[in-house]
């Protein structure tokens, strides 16, 4: 009984984490049992292969589905690149095809503003099936959401390119001055994905917000964005939003029960 329990939670588990990976879970076991594989290394490998297969497959087979794949193998003329071979490998880097045409129409604009400028992409979507949640971002469910890593500049004011202060983009928040606009102190909410993380702040460099690159940024989102791409919405922090002097229709706060979005630029389109 614990033995199914625990292959049920390790379903839910991977399936949760990458989509792709309960299948290969259930594919994996099906097959040990054919081949009566005693070993955990055995196992471990053939999950291996069964997941790399399924993962490299989805990039031809999601398209049909209406969600491409970002590419974790930039080349050196590409201007949009993935934080990480994680996300790829997670299969967290999908998205429409509009959505994909806006990324690639906001990094083509950074580099002819500010040559040579990479733009990262952080958590999209997963490939497959509307509704199915990239956690612990909720919305990400539907091919249409896409993060963005915030553009660096170091101590002395030069510009970090294709450098984020955390090493997955995330959780290397930009703290909010005591006047600036706060939303959200003091409350205590129990179900919320805003998460402070304090005791990781000091592991993270002090970069700062590269705030030419970032005003370009979020102000051809929401003007070209809006008018040529159908972008919906774009997540700021409010200090943010007023220290960059970017405030639109378009850029919103996100509430106070979903992620912070003073480390990364989250990106809608309808
Ligand atoms: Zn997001």
């Amino acid at each position: 009984m614990a033995k199914i329990a625990n292959r049920i939670i390790l379903f839910i588990l991977l399936t949760a984490l990458t989509q792709l990976g309960g299948l290969a879970y259930i594919a994996t076991l099906g097959v040990a049992r054919v081949l009566r594989l005693g070993s955990v290394l055995a196992r471990i490998s053939l999950f291996l292969a069964f997941y790399m297969g399924v993962t490299y497959a989805a990039t031809f087979i999601a398209p049909h589905f209406g969600r491409v794949a970002l590419s974790c193998f930039a080349k050196p003329a590409d201007h949009l690149v993935v934080r990480s071979p994680l996300y790829c490998a997670l299969n967290r880097n999908y998205v429409t095809p509009g959505l994909l045409r806006m990324a690639e129409g906001l990094a083509d604009h950074m580099d002819t503003r500010f040559p040579g400028t990479v733009t990262v992409a952080l958590d999209a979507n997963f490939p497959f099936i509307d509704g199915f949640p990239l956690l612990p971002h909720l919305s990400h469910a539907d091919g249409r959401k896409l993060d963005l890593a915030f553009y660096y500049r170091d101590g002395e004011d030069r510009f970090l390119n294709g450098v984020t202060r955390s090493p997955i983009g995330y959780f290397a928040f930009e703290q909010p001055n005591s006047t600036d606009k706060q939303p959200c102190a003091g409350r205590h909410d129990w179900l919320t994905t805003r998460w402070d993380l304090a005791s990781l702040q000091p592991f993270f460099p002090v970069y700062g917000i590269e705030p030419e690159r970032m005003r370009a940024a979020v102000a051809w989102l929401a003007e070209t964005g809006v008018a040529e791409y159908g972008v919906e919405k774009v997540f700021l922090e409010p200090h943010l939003t007023d220290a960059l002097g970017v405030a639109a229709p378009a850029v919103r706060f996100q509430g106070c029960r979903a992620a912070r979005h003073d480390d990364h630029i989250h990106v809608q389109i309808h």
